[in-house]
């Protein structure tokens, strides 16, 4: 990707980052932009981190080892669906795993993590739309889910990630990041061994200045920076 168009894309979408967060009043720097770089070349993943971005996220394990290990100084988010034969390549590598969407995975993160003395460090996916195609805990299971995990020793969970309905109008998806964010304040508030809410993971191109206006403090942008992909993804 050329340079000089990268760089400009960087530059915009700080620039609406800063003025979403001045807009309610809150501090950019409480904001981390995680740029997707699923299906984009290693060269511009390097040329991304020259101009200052330092956290990446993929969807896919796969993608993740190999940029992670020409770009290991970077910070990896594993953002997509783990499937649990993916745990172990997952791990270690991982900054943070924002996809946590099942309990069968957390048991298994368990028994990978433990056998490495490792604890990884995840944010709870939630399907706070209920659209059926979309993977996560459903809103009334997120506190069940929290409290079971009392019982793992080598799984943290850091916060909360969603993902939006795809809308023509980024208004439309403020309930689901004023809800997800709502979730947020009360888990905080109380407490759950091995919890503990820091991340509000939500906002990706289409809404993240909606996202950042509902309190998101992780958002994932992709095509904003790096162009329309070519294959999906
Ligand atoms: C692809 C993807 C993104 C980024 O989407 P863009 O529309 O390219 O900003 C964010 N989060 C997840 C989970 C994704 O799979």
């Amino acid at each position: 990707m050329d340079v000089t168009v990268l760089q400009r894309n960087i530059r915009s979408v700080q620039e609406r980052v800063k003025q979403a967060a001045l807009k309610v009043g809150r501090d950019p720097k409480e904001i981390t932009l995680v740029a997707v770089t699923k299906t984009i070349d290693i060269e511009t993943v390097k040329e991304a981190y020259a101009l200052g971005l330092k956290d990446f996220g993929e969807n896919r394990v796969q993608e993740l080892v190999a940029k992670h290990r020409v770009l290991p100084e970077a910070r990896w988010h594993l953002i997509g669906r783990l499937q649990t034969n993916k745990v172990k390549d997952a791990l270690e590598r991982a900054f943070l795993i924002h996809s946590l969407d099942r309990w069968h995975l957390a048991e298994y993160i368990e028994k990978r993590a433990g056998a490495k003395n490792f604890v990884a460090n995840c944010l709870l996916q939630v399907n706070v739309s209920g659209e059926a195609s979309k993977s996560g805990v459903a809103v009334n299971e997120v506190r069940e889910f929290l409290r079971a995990l009392s019982g793992l020793q080598h799984v943290k969970v850091l916060g909360l990630m969603t993902i939006a309905p795809e809308v023509d109008d980024p208004e439309e998806v403020r309930p689901v990041f004023r809800e997800l964010r709502s979730l947020f304040e009360t888990i905080k508030k109380s407490s759950y061994p091995n919890v503990n809410m820091q991340w509000l993971s939500m906002g990706m191109t289409q809404d993240f200045e909606v996202a950042i206006e509902e309190g998101a403090t992780i958002i994932r942008v992709g095509r904003a920076l790096f162009g329309q992909r070519e294959q999906g993804g």
